[in-house]
């Protein structure tokens, strides 16, 4: 239920009704436009309704959320946009942001040669897993802590903020020392006690899209965060398994303006998983961008041939700055400010 307030509510006209909303064991989520606040108050919804809060001091009406999904749903941020902003860089709104580089930390060499050239492109955040989500038991897992000393020093290094997966929650604490946005992979979409310490965490987090999840199950997972109070979570579709065998997976990006009609979280888009392949990638990225996304996460190698990781789909750097280009006109085009702040 979200509960509006009159314009001109005073600070213990509002403290009153999240007192009484947490009265009956629910929680409330306090929203301070310009001239309305209004609370979100998530919880039993016929606990909330018995509290009879319509015509209470200060209160104007109550409007019921009827999706499952509530601080994500559109209705409750009444039409405005999040924009999440990372250390002067804005994702959301009419903001555009790319996340570029390697899939996995392997060495200090590559890392840092990969956060020069996405840097001096400019790109906003840079990308690289120091824990790595792997099929197969025995693929490279990682370089783990190492990993995340590595993508310190290219942030020292750049300056550019850093986006990487935390896996398991043990592993929270050193992530933190480095991470500006927490990637949750898709494989951990609905690891529900790891997506609520992330809302605990208060860092910017990255959620993918599980490989079959709908876009309703990746908004309850965003649902998750937020209610712990983190308000700056991040959708990332990165392909959906379907009967087609041509490509690793298929980029939906219809979920890209059915998302936005959805909710009021930034939409993300990362083309090389979906692809599995390099030359798919310019053109999704393309298409993403022109379908309204505010943001691509790609995969940029120097020597893609010599990756440990998902080679086949990284973009060769010396190609990088042309493809960013691109990306920007069309973002451009479809509405999009580039500037960080
Ligand atoms: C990644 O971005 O490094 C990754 C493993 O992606 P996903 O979780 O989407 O497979
Ligand atoms: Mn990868």
């Amino acid at each position: 239920m979200m509960i509006v307030m009159k314009e001109g509510a005073t600070a213990e006209q509002i403290d009153a009704v999240v007192e009484r909303v947490e009265s009956v064991g629910c929680s409330a989520h306090l929203s301070r436009g310009e001239l309305l606040t209004v609370i979100g108050a998530i919880g039993d919804r016929d606990r909330v309704a018995s509290l009879g809060l319509e015509g209470a001091p200060g209160v104007d009406h109550l409007v019921p959320i009827l999706k499952p999904y509530k601080l994500a749903s559109n209705e409750y941020r009444r039409g405005e946009r999040t924009v999440v902003e990372i250390d002067g860089r804005l994702i959301g709104g009419d903001h555009f942001a790319t996340i570029a580089g390697p899939c996995t930390v392997e060495s200090r060499e590559v890392m840092i040669d990969v956060a020069r050239t996405v840097r001096d492109a400019g790109a906003q955040l840079l990308r690289g897993g120091a824990y790595k989500p792997r099929t197969s038991p025995y693929s490279f897992q990682g370089l783990g802590e190492a990993g995340l000393r590595l993508l310190a020093e290219a942030k020292q290094e750049t300056g550019l903020p850093i986006v990487t997966e935390l896996m398991d929650v043990r592993d929270l604490e050193p992530v933190l020392g480095v991470a500006d946005v927490i990637q949750l992979g898709a494989r951990n979409m609905q690891n529900y006690t790891l997506l609520t310490e992330l809302g605990r965490a208060g860092r910017p987090v990255l959620l993918k899209r599980g490989l079959s999840a709908t876009l309703e199950e990746l908004l309850m997972a965003a649902e998750y965060i937020l209610k712990e109070g983190n308000p700056n979570v991040m959708l990332c579709e990165r392909g959906i398994r379907t009967y087609e065998p041509s490509y690793r997976f298929t980029l939906d990006l219809m979920a890209v303006p059915v998302l936005r009609e959805l909710t009021h979280l930034p939409i993300v888009v990362d083309p090389s998983h979906a692809a599995g392949k390099r030359s798919l990638v310019e053109p999704l990225s393309l298409a993403a961008a022109a379908a309204g996304a505010d943001g691509i996460i790609v995969e940029v190698h120097p020597c893609p041939d010599e990756a440990i990781c998902d080679g086949p789909q990284a973009l060769y750097a010396e190609s990088f700055a042309d493809y960013l280009r691109k990306l920007e006109a069309v973002a451009e085009l479809a509405g999009k400010t580039l500037a960080a702040v």
